[in-house]
């Protein structure tokens, strides 16, 4: 018995449903190239800092920062262009539907400590956003927006996307930036790019969920899964490895 192959878990059957062929990114330099990292911010990546913050370390968000923090160190060495979101919100100002978090001027609002450097780094562009889509929160009172005039004035031909949630606000940026370029409001962008491993997303497993009270089940292997699927449905490519050459 001890030498029978497991059964395939649900999340297995589910994959083999839902395909997501990812293949390896090398940057050259050759395509001019940004990288949007997605809200790492305390509240959404640190044990413990608040109330969408994990609640004990997890090796899919860990391993997020990891691979955020190589690439932004990488772009930056290469004085290539950065641009980050931070989750960010007014006090008294709720984001339906989920309870308060990275609320302006706490420490659940601020990048990772990996991170902190960014924000004394020239390339870096640093964006606080109160909405899910970043892309959204890019719009100026003038109706411009902040994220167009980064990709059009750096003349960026690809994004590379990272960050936490996958199946949330990773996923909204990446198919609002999708409809912006079909539209051709962000020319010369051609690829939005999403690193799987440079993304994460939240556990909140269906039997915690049915012993909660309206709250929603969110298995993070499956979300994040979905997650990628879909920005792949829409246009994204999606890739497992990004190495420089
Ligand atoms: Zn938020």
């Amino acid at each position: 018995m001890g030498d029978m192959v497991s059964p395939p878990t649900g999340i297995d059957l589910l994959k083999a449903e839902l395909p997501v062929d990812q293949e390896a990114f090398v940057l050259n330099g050759d395509v001019k190239t940004g990288l949007v990292m997605v809200d790492l911010v305390n509240g959404f990546c640190t044990v413990g800092a608040g109330n969408l913050a994990p609640m004990q370390p997890d090796k899919q968000i860990s391993g997020m920062i990891e691979e955020s923090v190589r690439l932004a160190r990488a772009f930056c060495d290469k004085k290539w262009p950065v641009f980050a979101f931070l989750d960010t919100h007014h006090r008294g100002v709720p984001e339906p539907p989920y309870p308060p978090h990275c609320i302006a001027g706490t420490d659940e609002a601020n990048l990772v400590p990996e991170l902190q450097w960014l924000e004394n780094e020239a390339n870096a562009t640093l964006r606080r956003k109160d909405c899910i889509d970043g892309f959204i929160g890019c719009v100026e009172k003038d109706g411009s927006n902040m994220f167009v005039d980064w990709v059009v004035n750096n003349q960026i031909q690809a994004i590379l996307v990272v960050g936490i949630c996958t199946d949330i606000c990773v996923l909204d940026f990446i198919c609002s930036a999708l409809s912006a370029r079909n539209r051709g409001l962000l020319s010369p962008l051609q690829d939005v790019v999403v690193y799987s491993r440079g993304c994460a997303t939240f556990d909140l497993p269906v039997r915690v969920a049915r012993a909660a009270k309206d709250v929603i089940a969110h298995p993070q292997e499956l979300m994040h899964h979905i997650g990628l699927y879909i920005a792949k449905g829409r246009g994204a490519k999606v890739v497992s490895e990004v190495t420089f050459s």
